[in-house]
């Protein structure tokens, strides 16, 4: 009997399990579907690099003798709705079922194993992970504090990544102390490749132009490669040009770069133009070929046999119930300049203003800045959720949400990390060149022209002392905290409140005040 395949725009990988066990009679389905565009305001150039994606997959799923049905955001007859649509296929082609591959949200796992008396939905495991979500459950059941370190170390010894026998290359598992340098003060960065935008990708570009206008993002520059061909380009340019200094620079912030020495691959591997573990093991080569340092090798690896594993394990044990963790009870609605990067403090609007250009932002922008202001000033997880799954182009729920509610957040209670990574405008000025560029002095924490990050920060940890303070990591600074006198203790209240009271922000979330 025949299937329907559905192939969702995450999964496009000729290598996808699913696809070697598709029969001639079988039709592959991939359906843009107005639904999934919409349900939060996704980044022009997210949209255009999906659909245009996927319009190529299809094509080239059609040259290797694929029955392929691709429906078109713009066809009539489109449900628009994912399931809807599929079904809708189904009938069409006359196919006793739907098989799929876990999708990367569990509200679409969940709908689909809710479906019933329609034709039967099945799904098959997501095999270009190295991880199952059932083998990741395993390892967490039997740890009483689960952490990424312990995990990441196992999955060296699984792989062989880096591996010399039992013991890790170079003598250690983790590099990380060689990786927190601040910015140069002079380093050259290659020019990125330009992918040619052909007629496919041109049509794409006028739909999301004409169809998502009103979302946050520009389209202009449109730099994201949407073929496998390209995504091995991009590739390429990052093992020959940025590995090498990958490490040293890793955790810095530049008010005029914004990619640094950053790959810039988690979109196509997100998207499946690239398999994590070509990924991984391109890196190891350039190791072992002497081309690249092991403090960078090793870092960029952790990052993604390590964190993007274990976020990904995280999130599909964890949910549903992980999407309700509020940990620290933060209800503040988003600020309006998350939408325009209309304010005085430098470093914000430098990392949403590259977010607006490049749907992008690195992973110390995400975590120190943007991330960072809304721990202190306690934003909802739902309404920073919400913005980060719209504003990159490599958001998908399974690796954003544990980033944003567990790590920036640490509103899972110390699940992703074991202390929140709050930081006052000190750390941003150590690691980026923002604050010579900022109206506000970073060494001021009272006066009109204090960086705002300072009070912040000491108010933050006041009002969360109950939960915090009693936390071994955070020992220091409570000791700190509790050596300033009541008068300095009130009047750095009295700033961060009345910059809090004067902040605008979309309505609050949930029952209570936020302070
Ligand atoms: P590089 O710095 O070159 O790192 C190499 C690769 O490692 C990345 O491509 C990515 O696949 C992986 N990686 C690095 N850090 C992480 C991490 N913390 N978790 C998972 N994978 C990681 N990443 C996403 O792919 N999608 C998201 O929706 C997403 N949302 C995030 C939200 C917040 C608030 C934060 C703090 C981080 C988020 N990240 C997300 C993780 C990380 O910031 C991005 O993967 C990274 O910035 C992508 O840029 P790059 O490819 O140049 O990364
Ligand atoms: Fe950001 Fe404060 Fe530095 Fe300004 S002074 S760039 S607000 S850290």
């Amino acid at each position: 009997s025949r299937s329907l395949i559905l192939i969702t725009g995450d999964q496009l990988s000729l290598d996808l399990g699913l696809l070697q066990t598709t029969g001639d009679d079988d039709v592959v389905a991939l359906c843009e579907v107005a639904e999934e565009g919409r349900y939060v305001p996704h980044h022009p150039q997210k949209i255009a690099m999906m659909l245009s994606a996927m319009r190529h997959f299809a094509a080239t799923l059609r040259d290797k003798g694929y029955r392929v049905h691709y429906s078109a955001l713009d066809d009539p007859d489109n449900a628009h709705g994912l399931l809807a649509e599929a079904e809708r296929l189904a009938q069409a082609y006359d196919c006793s079922r739907i098989v799929t591959t876990r999708p990367g949200e569990w509200r679409l796992l969940d709908a689909m194993e809710r479906r019933q008396g329609g034709i039967p939905w099945q799904w098959v495991e997501d095999d270009r992970f190295y991880c199952t979500p059932g083998e990741f459950g395993d390892w967490l059941s039997h740890r009483r504090q689960p952490r990424m370190e312990g995990f990441y170390r196992l999955m060296r010894r699984r792989t062989g990544l880096l591996m010399e026998g039992d013991e890790p290359m170079g003598g250690q598992w983790n590099f990380d102390k060689d990786n927190r340098r601040p910015l140069p003060q002079h380093y050259t960065l290659p020019k990125p490749p330009r992918h040619t935008v052909d007629d496919l990708t041109r049509e794409v570009l006028t739909l999301v132009e004409e169809h998502f206008d009103e979302h946050f993002g520009r389209l202009d520059g449109f730099h994201w490669p949407v073929t496998r061909r390209q995504a091995l380009v991009d590739l390429r340019h990052f093992i020959d040009h940025l590995l090498p200094s990958f490490g040293d620079v890793q955790d810095a912030i530049s008010d005029s770069d914004p990619f640094l020495f950053h790959s810039r691959l988690s979109a196509p591997m997100n998207l499946g133009l690239l398999s994590p573990r070509e990924v991984c093991e391109a890196a190891e080569t350039a190791y072992l070929e002497g081309h690249a340092p092991i403090n960078a090798v090793e870092g960029f690896i952790r990052q993604i046999l390590g964190w993007r594993e274990y976020v990904r394990g995280i999130y599909w044990t964890r949910m549903p119930d992980y999407k309700g963790y509020n940990a620290l009870q933060a209800r503040r609605g988003l600020p309006h300049f998350y939408w325009s990067g209309d304010t005085g403090m430098r470093c914000l609007s430098r990392a949403i203003g590259m977010t607006r250009d490049n749907a992008y932002a690195h992973h110390i922008q995400r975590l120190m800045v943007t991330g960072n202001f809304a721990l202190l000033c306690d934003v909802s997880p739902e309404a920073l959720c919400d913005w980060y799954l719209a504003v990159y182009a490599d958001a998908c729920e399974w690796v954003e949400l544990p980033n944003t509610l567990g790590m920036v957040l640490h509103a899972d209670g110390g699940l992703m990390g074991s202390k929140p990574y709050c930081a006052s405008g000190k750390y941003i000025d150590r690691m980026s060149d923002h604050c010579r560029h900022c109206r506000y002095d970073v060494k001021k924490t009272l006066g009109e022209d204090a960086c705002p990050f300072n009070s912040l920060y000491w108010d933050f940890l006041e009002r969360h002392a109950d939960t915090l303070a009693s936390n071994p990591r955070m020992k220091l600074i409570y000791g700190s905290l509790r050596r300033m006198s009541d008068d300095k203790r009130s009047a750095m209240r009295r700033q961060a409140t009345s910059f809090l009271d004067n902040l605008a922000c979309e309505p609050s979330y949930g029952q209570g005040p936020h302070r």
